[in-house]
């Protein structure tokens, strides 16, 4: 009876969470086993306690949270550079598997078909029921995973795995790369996390000030910190408590002995999605549902803003929970216009349907008729230039080649280095432009440093006699404070000039934004569900590290 009214409880829990629609159609809240049945104890009752703001219980106890791995710095005075150098980054994609006999070598593969999330570092740990195994490296998915013997010690039928990029201006660190693997007075805990978090200094500031050491400089090991010092019991109201305390974007996996905790933030930044593989059943978690298709995982639902998801390895139990009260669903709009794979269906939209939707608006509100052919900025541009294409009724043609072996090119980090980005990324083909009129469809303008080099070898060494540029999104003019790699707001070109000076500036002969009514057109009356603060500055969360860091530093 118990059991039952817990689950019914969650049920209804679940429900209660968003009242836009049934949240779980396909998804069955399992009873507690008798063992687990502290859950019904400790949460259910204070289902009100996990969805009520409460106060961090203070903690006196010195926390020192032995990360791994340890620092290991590699030469900051180079970079990676490529022809994405001048777009927005995100900054990591996720992976948790639950009940599968080949975990770590799913993640692996998982992670690899998220790698464009995420270039600088990756890592995966592992639970065989009693241990963690954790294996971490810089650079990509097959170059941290290219030796068989990297894979093998990650033994165990769950694992957790991370792909990530640093942050503008901070040295690459294999201190930073995830999933972090921290002891606490209960046992060992693993956390992956893409998003950023809006008060990691204050929140940091605080633990330091109570005796915490911090080992990376990531915002990610605060949570670590908050779960640890913690005085509620059992982890999953740690968990809860620690979520409570922090603000901005965090899409998480966290992984014990043996659960897995699925968290997003109570506005649902970033995206977080879970599968069920075949044959086997296990339970997947992934950024983008690309890495479902990868390895077979049919996709059931999105984990939901402000929800926790936990899996016992034990009886592949399934509990999801509400981790504070719903908040207005913000999902990220650059998902769709860059960061994501076309193949992915992120927040219930297909990708490549939204891109081609914006070209298609694009052509219909900023039309350029005297234009012989269009042509994308491969690959982010590809579905855009074809909505656009085909609602202007020009020919689609491949005018850029984009290699895909240049990789990240190391090369001097100055303008130097980035003009000779561009050119090895990309390459016009002369048959297609010369003496044409082209429309180049990309997908976002950000410093603007890649669009003059695109027009310049597209009218040089292709021969094209007009360019004009449409950009499937609206100008850019506020830096991301949810996860995502933007110059400051001066380093923005959309920022410093209008879209005339821009023109100029880039070297075409016209130019044209989508316009943010079309863009929220694309989502109809699920537009006020996704956040476009860095085109309109309209913060769902307001940026707070800013303010801290002034009063570090006076
Ligand atoms: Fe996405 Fe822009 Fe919002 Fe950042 S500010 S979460 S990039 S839409």
């Amino acid at each position: 009876m118990a059991a039952t009214a817990a689950a019914s409880a969650a049920a209804s829990l679940a429900c209660r969470h968003d009242g836009h629609h049934s949240i779980f159609p396909s998804f069955s809240v399992h009873p507690p086993e008798p063992s687990r049945l502290f859950l019904s104890k400790a949460l259910p009752k204070p289902y009100p306690f996990l969805c009520d703001n409460y106060p961090i219980a203070a903690s006196s106890h010195r926390c020192m949270l032995p990360l791994t791995p340890h620092a290991a710095l590699v030469d900051p005075s180079h970079a990676f550079l490529s022809a994405d150098e001048d777009k927005p980054r995100d900054e990591c994609g996720v992976v948790g598997i639950i009940g599968d006999p080949d975990a770590a070598q799913l993640c692996s593969l998982a992670l690899h078909a998220l790698q464009h999330r995420g270039q600088e570092g990756a890592g995966i740990v592992s639970s065989d029921g009693s241990s963690l195994h954790s294996a971490t490296g810089l650079g990509l998915v097959s170059e941290v995973f290219s030796d068989p013997g990297t894979l093998a010690p990650l033994v165990g039928e769950a694992s957790i795995g991370h792909v990530r990029y640093s942050t503008a201006g901070a040295a690459s660190s294999l201190a930073n790369v995830q999933p972090f693997v921290a002891g606490y007075r209960f046992g060992k805990l693993a956390v992956a996390h893409n998003g950023n978090l809006v008060n990691y200094r204050n929140l940091r500031s605080a633990l330091e000030s109570k005796g915490s050491i911090f080992n990376s400089s990531s915002d990610t090991e605060v949570i670590l910190h908050l779960i640890a010092t913690s005085s509620s019991r059992p982890l999953l109201a740690r968990i809860v408590e620690a979520c409570e305390a922090l603000e901005g974007a965090y899409s998480l996996v966290f992984l014990t002995a043996n659960k897995l905790f699925a968290v997003r933030d109570p506005h649902g930044f970033r995206p977080l999605v879970m599968g069920r593989r075949r044959p086997t059943g296990a339970i997947v978690f992934a950024s983008e549902t690309c890495a479902l298709d990868l390895i077979n995982a049919a996709f059931v639902r999105e984990v939901n803003p402000g929800e926790v998801v936990v899996v016992d390895s034990r009886d592949m139990s399934i509990t999801s929970l509400c981790l504070m009260p719903s908040k207005s669903r913000k999902a990220c709009v650059f998902e769709h216009v860059y960061f994501a794979l076309p193949n992915s269906v992120v927040f219930g939209h297909p990708v490549h349907s939204s891109r081609y939707s914006f070209g298609a608006a694009l052509a219909r509100e900023s039309p350029a008729p005297s234009a012989d052919i269009v042509i994308p900025v491969p690959d982010s541009g590809f579905f855009a230039a074809l909505g656009f294409a085909e609602a202007s009724g020009l020919p689609f043609r491949q005018g850029l080649i984009r290699s895909h072996y240049v990789g990240r090119t190391f090369i001097e980090p100055d303008k130097e280095g980035r003009n000779l980005a561009v050119k090895l990324k990309l390459a016009p083909v002369r048959g297609i432009l010369e003496g044409k009129s082209v429309v180049v469809v990309d997908d976002s303008i950000v410093r603007g440093t890649t669009s003059s080099k695109i027009v310049q070898l597209i009218k040089t060494a292709g021969g094209a006699r007009e360019v004009h540029m449409r950009i499937a999104s609206p100008p850019i003019v506020g830096s991301c404070y949810y996860g995502v790699d933007t110059p400051s707001s001066e380093e923005l070109i959309s920022n410093r000039m209008d879209v005339e000076g821009v023109r100029q500036e880039i070297g075409c002969e016209s130019l044209a934004f989508l316009s943010l009514e079309s863009l929220r057109g694309v989502f109809a009356d699920e537009a006020h569900m996704f956040c476009d603060a860095c085109f309109t500055r309209d913060y769902p969360v307001p940026p707070r590290n800013q303010e801290i860091e002034q009063l570090v530093e006076v």
